[in-house]
């Protein structure tokens, strides 16, 4: 758990992202909608998101369970972007990431996975992992868009992925605190720290992490965290 406050010369000193990551021995990305939204995918908590249509309940474990139509016709008409390319922040985490390194991302739109990161943690899982719930069986997504009923058992055909409701997976919350605990640098990026329990997990890095944070508003960081106000994919493309 991270308690010590940074050193006032390490704050007050200009901070430089790339000099961070040339310097460390594991980088940790913190990743949310924030960064594939320059990939077409739209942040859909943002004002002007389809959550502004659309209640939370669209992607609950409720409606899936009471409404398995709507939820259905839902998640095929908002939530998939089939032709989405992963953008110059994915593909620097990735590079960077693989030499040294994890990203833990909330996004479910498979950008990182596209853009060949090795060391991933989806934490609310991947949504073109598609299965049906009484078998097992995977489908693909135009198997999907097709129905949602597995034609051989009957069984509800779903993505994996963390619904309203629904627990995280306890093997994907660890490995998410293991990536971590074991970075000595930290960079969230593309999401606000503020849904749990993804935001929480910031509360494991280790007392001597070097905290960062891009984004264009100033974020609640820990003490000694370090903002980088800006747009990511330009802060991202000046990175070597
Ligand atoms: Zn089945």
């Amino acid at each position: 758990m991270r308690t010590l406050v940074a050193p006032l010369e390490e704050a007050t000193m200009m901070f430089s992202l790339q000099n961070a990551i040339d310097q460390a021995n594991h980088v940790c990305f913190m990743t949310g909608a924030g960064v594939s939204t320059a990939s077409g995918i739209p942040d859909f908590r943002s004002p002007t998101g389809i959550y502004s249509q659309h209640p939370e309940y669209s992607l609950s474990a409720d409606n899936l369970r009471d409404h398995p139509a709507a939820f259905h016709d839902f998640m095929i008409h908002h939530m998939y972007y089939p032709q989405a390319q992963p953008n110059i922040i994915h593909r620097q985490m990735a590079a960077i990431t693989n030499r040294k390194g994890t990203v833990v991302t909330q996004n479910i739109d498979g950008l990182d996975r596209q853009a060949g990161t090795k060391h991933l943690v989806e934490f609310h899982g991947n949504e073109y992992d598609l299965y049906c719930t009484q078998c097992g069986q995977p489908f693909t997504l135009a198997e999907y868009q097709q129905s949602y009923i597995h034609q051989t058992d009957h069984g509800l055909i779903r993505p994996r992925i963390v619904l309203y409701g629904e627990p995280i997976d306890e093997q994907v919350v660890q490995a998410a605190i293991q990536a971590i605990t074991a970075a000595d640098l930290i960079v969230v990026v593309g999401t606000s720290l503020a849904v749990y329990p993804f935001a929480g997990l910031i509360q494991y890095a280790g007392a001597n992490a070097v905290i960062a944070a891009v984004n264009r508003t100033p974020l609640p960081l820990p003490a000694g965290g370090h903002m980088i106000i800006g747009d990511a994919t330009e802060v991202f493309a000046a990175l070597q």
